[in-house]
């Protein structure tokens, strides 16, 4: 009976043991074995998790230590290495660990060119072939980096490349932050301000773009503050309004392009889901609960939205938004139906919006040699 006795305790010893084996947080590494199996074919795309999120997963998931998040967070994001390997303040075990769970996304450059003004536009070859561009542009004592959100675009704007080109697919966060840190290595110079107005309508990838942005802004990593960050978005339902919940305050540049409702939709087909009226209520609510300016991006185009009747409705859109205006001549695509407008016609427009809007400037347009400036990004873009 005794002897019983002592198979039965022993057997529930060994099932607690198992119990506490399988089930401790406590011990760094003994947890998530299912998720190593499954991580096998799909690996977590670490260098795209928000902090909150990577913390989560280093202790639920991998059932770490807390402070682990922060360490990874710092190689990642502070420190730029690309491989777990590289983390020397991280246990070997726990590397291998690390390693076998997940992975951090580098892209390298497969084609780089320069303009003659400093501007330079990258190449960068996704995993699935996909490629996609990244400009840098020095204005010092600026360095801005011009980042990407999508393989294509859907809007299908017709004086742009990249929706010419159509829609391929969303880039995930990893590799939107990841372009950043591609840029980054580049240049001697920090990188000062981001601007996503590379490819792709950011708002129509908003998950990736919000955590990007988290990501981008967190003074754990490579730490660009809100207020240098900004999105530019031609107006999509709903798509101001998520970033204007975002804690951050990003600067916002819309892409108008035209105040007449019937140019616009020729200009950006996508307007018809949002009317003036309504991507109008959208800015004034962000800059009031922002306080902050806006800006609003127009392309001047010959005989299409270079009149005076459009210079004058322009001026009444404007009127009543905490807004600048950035006036940009078109830079010509190929197979797009446009033509620059000539020096007095811009003027012409310049000069009538200047003593009735509050702030006009008429950007130069960085790049347009190499095709990397506004609206020239994507495929067969190039102009050399
Ligand atoms: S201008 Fe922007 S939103 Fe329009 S097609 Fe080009 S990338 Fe897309």
């Amino acid at each position: 009976m005794r002897f019983f006795i002592v198979i039965s305790s022993l057997s529930k010893l060994l099932k607690y043991m198992y119990y506490i084996y399988t089930h401790s947080s406590m011990v760094e590494g003994k947890r998530c074995m299912q998720t190593n199996e499954s991580s096998k074919e799909q690996k977590v795309k670490v260098s795209g998790l928000t902090f909150a999120q990577l913390k989560k997963w280093v202790t639920v998931d991998l059932g770490m230590k807390p402070y682990r998040a922060q360490q990874l967070f710092s190689w990642i994001h502070l420190k730029r290495v690309i491989s777990f390997h590289q983390m020397t303040d991280i246990s070997l075990s726990a590397r291998n660990r690390l390693d076998r769970a997940g992975e951090i996304t580098a892209l390298e450059s497969c084609d780089t060119i320069a303009a003659d003004d400093g501007t330079v536009k990258y190449s960068f070859a996704l995993e699935d072939s996909e490629v996609i561009e990244s400009v840098l542009i020095p204005d010092s004592p600026r360095l801005t980096a011009c980042l990407s959100t999508q393989a294509g675009c859907r809007c299908g704007c017709t004086f742009c490349q990249t929706g010419r080109g159509g829609f391929r697919r969303n880039l995930r966060t990893d590799e939107i932050v990841a372009q950043l840190y591609g840029l980054q290595s580049s240049s001697n110079d920090r990188i000062t301000n981001v601007v996503f107005m590379g490819m792709g309508e950011p708002m129509d990838n908003f998950p990736a773009l919000s955590d990007a942005l988290s990501i981008i802004s967190d003074d754990r990593g490579i730490c660009i503050g809100a207020r240098k960050i900004t999105v530019s978005t031609v107006g999509i339902p709903g798509g101001i309004e998520k970033l204007t919940q975002l804690d951050g305050q990003y600067g916002l540049a819309v892409s108008l392009h035209s105040a007449v409702e019937s140019t616009r939709l020729k200009l950006v087909p996508v307007a018809k889901t949002l009317p003036l009226r309504e991507l109008k209520r959208d800015m004034k609510d962000y800059i009031s609960r922002k306080g902050r300016r806006i800006t609003l991006e127009y392309c001047l185009i010959a005989g299409i939205n270079d009149s005076l009747e459009e210079a004058s409705a322009l001026a009444e859109f404007a009127g009543d938004i905490e807004c600048k205006i950035n006036l940009l001549i078109y830079n010509p695509v190929e197979g797009a139906p446009y033509r620059r407008p000539d020096t007095e016609s811009v003027n012409r427009f310049m000069h009538y919006l200047y003593p009735r809007c509050q702030a006009v400037m008429l950007r130069r347009s960085r790049g347009s040699d190499i095709a990397a400036a506004c609206g020239q990004l994507g495929p067969g873009a190039r102009n050399d």
